[in-house]
């Protein structure tokens, strides 16, 4: 068992893995950041008390077990109505709103699906009725700009096609299928209002806001013990060269730079830069509230409304540099079925990658490196949950590691330094 535990990388990943090694009994505990302050990428920008977000962020309702845990390091959460919508193609090209439904609607009776040919995002689609098919193709097209047969089917999670609507077909028949055949219940789903289906209805927000959040898990740490370093970015080639004795390590930050040090072909990533832009709105619906656009028309993928620094704001997730002249149209066409939108000022730009659509030779290759620090390192080196797409699915896959380490890890082995 290690007396001192590493943390690299102060996103949500490191922080959460702070709290668990605390938990576990580890005492001797870093936090390494790069930048000047916790968070990472869900920490936004703040100009004028008010909050610039790259994009819909939240947690889960009750018993979200990330809202639980730092609930219990002092962060607050407030409940809200989790309402979304979506908006798609219909057969005559005409848009069709889907309201509390997040996934695309298509105009299809067809529900016969076949087993995928293989793992990528172009043989999951093509498990649909050609309709449907022809339909998640141009929309991914459109969003990744990429060949869809490098992608990882999985990658259906964060583009928001995992559960198609196939709006045409007879409801008992679909619930049935749904019912019987688990991969059918996996690429359909019913909306919310005519299924009658009640989860995901209420979902939290951090009280004050990231910045607030993030702050006080900052405190929270600090009183536990932790030491927080911040500008403090770690080199993995002297941390993989000279593995100190007595210390296990969590690398919750861009795997991207573990794999030269190691000797491993970096994978190819997906590279496109999406571009968001925020604006002071005015709304006379819900809020929070937001819409992700299916037709594979205009730049925004999703426009999602919040308040921060009691101003109404709006994000357009885009894929792409938009036409400022046309953006806040195409924002007030796709809030239409939830209220009146009136756009005002444009209050920040961003243009950047993501990083959450995973390639199939990222997915191999992270593969390959998991092996390879579990050999060198075993269980004193733990990887960031980088695969799973979901927050509670990363927290669950680092405690597990973290307990693994803390019940019988050797510390990281001198002889396992990287040679020369
Ligand atoms: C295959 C793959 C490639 C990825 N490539 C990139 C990439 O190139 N760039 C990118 O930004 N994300 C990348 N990511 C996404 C993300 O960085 C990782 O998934 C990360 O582990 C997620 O941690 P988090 O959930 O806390 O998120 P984050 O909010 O991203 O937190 C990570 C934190 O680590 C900090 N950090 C990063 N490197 C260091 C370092 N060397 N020393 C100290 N602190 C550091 C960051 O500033 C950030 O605060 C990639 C993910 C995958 C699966």
């Amino acid at each position: 068992m290690s007396e001192r535990i590493r943390i690299v990388g102060g996103g949500l990943t490191g922080i959460l893995a702070a709290f668990e090694a605390h938990r576990l009994g580890w005492r001797d505990i870093t936090i390494q950041e790069r930048f000047e302050a916790l968070g990472g990428v869900a920490r936004p920008r703040v100009v004028h008390g008010q909050e610039m977000r790259d994009g819909c962020i939240y947690f889960g309702g009750a018993g979200d077990p990330i809202v639980e845990t730092l609930s219990a390091h002092g962060a607050t959460f407030e409940a809200f109505d989790n309402r979304f919508g979506s908006v798609s193609l219909g057969a005559d090209e005409r848009r069709v709103f889907t309201w509390d439904f997040g996934g695309p609607a298509v105009d299809c009776a067809a529900t016969r699906i076949s087993r995928p040919a293989g793992d990528s995002l172009a043989d999951r689609i093509a498990a649909y009725p050609p309709a449907i098919a022809a339909r998640l193709d141009a929309f991914c097209r459109w969003h990744l700009d990429t060949d869809l047969d490098l992608v990882q089917g999985e990658a259906a999670i964060p583009l928001a096609i995992n559960r198609v609507f196939p709006a045409a077909a007879d409801l008992t028949a679909l619930a049935a299928l749904k019912a019987t055949d688990p991969w059918a219940d996996e690429l359909y789903a019913i909306p919310r209002g005519l299924s009658g289906r009640t989860a995901n209805l209420s979902a939290t927000l951090p009280v004050g806001g990231f910045s607030a959040l993030f702050d006080t898990c900052h405190r929270a740490l600090v009183q536990l013990g932790v030491k927080v370093e911040l500008n403090a970015l770690v080199s993995p080639r002297a941390l993989l060269a000279a593995p100190q004795a007595d210390e296990t390590v969590v690398w919750a930050a861009n795997p991207t730079p573990l794999f030269k040090p190691l000797g491993l072909a970096r994978p190819d990533l997906l590279k496109k830069s999406f571009a968001t832009y925020v604006f002071a709105v005015e709304f006379d619906g819900p809020c929070p509230v937001y819409v992700q656009n299916f037709t594979a028309q205009g730049a925004a993928f999703r426009v999602y409304l919040y308040e921060s620094g009691g101003q109404t704001l709006a994000v357009a997730e885009c894929v792409r540099e938009a036409d400022l002249a046309k953006l806040p149209g195409e924002m007030r066409t796709l809030m239409s079925g939830f209220g009146g939108l009136k756009v005002g000022a444009l209050l920040h730009t961003d243009v950047k990658p993501r990083w959450i659509y995973h390639t199939l030779d990222a997915i191999s290759g992270l593969k390959a490196l998991r092996r390879e620090l579990a050999g060198r390192f075993g269980t004193a080196f733990i990887p960031g949950a980088w695969e799973p797409y979901a927050k509670a699915a990363k927290l669950s896959e680092v405690n597990a590691a973290l307990l693994a380490a803390r019940e019988d890890a050797p510390a990281l082995a001198p002889t396992a330094a990287l040679a020369g």
